[in-house]
């Protein structure tokens, strides 16, 4: 983590005002009938500064950190990158009861071994 970037972290009530805006936003775009564009206009006038002005940039900057700084780039899914996964399971191998893990051998293995019904230790190559 030393390498890669770093940004203030949105706090819980930064993200709850965020959400609330952009949910009450969505509500009077979606509805048209009940909302006009002055309703909207009128409503991100008086709302948006507070509730998302002041947070948005961090919530976003923080999402791109943390994505960047611990996702699989490869993947179109949030997952650990391998070198992140790969600690995670061998600190859980390390504390896991013995046993705990399937100890067969695989070429390409699975999550689960069929065989035994155990997790099968972290393998790069089962991506
Ligand atoms: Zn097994």
């Amino acid at each position: 983590m030393s390498e890669g970037m770093k940004a203030a972290k949105a706090t819980p009530a930064d993200v709850d005002e965020m959400r609330d805006f952009l949910f009450k936003l969505e509500e009077m775009v979606s509805d048209l009938e009940e909302y006009d564009a002055g309703d909207i206009g009128d409503f991100c006038y008086a709302h948006f500064s507070a509730q998302c002005g002041r947070h948005f940039q961090r919530v976003l900057f923080g999402y791109d950190t943390l994505v960047d700084n611990a996702c699989d780039p490869t993947l179109s899914h949030l997952d650990w990158k391998p070198e992140i996964e790969e600690a995670i399971t061998a600190f859980q191998q390390l504390h896991a009861p013995d046993g705990a893990f399937c100890a067969h051998s695989w070429a390409y293995p699975p999550e689960v071994c069929p065989a035994c019904n155990k997790p099968v230790p972290f393998n790069p190559r089962r991506r």
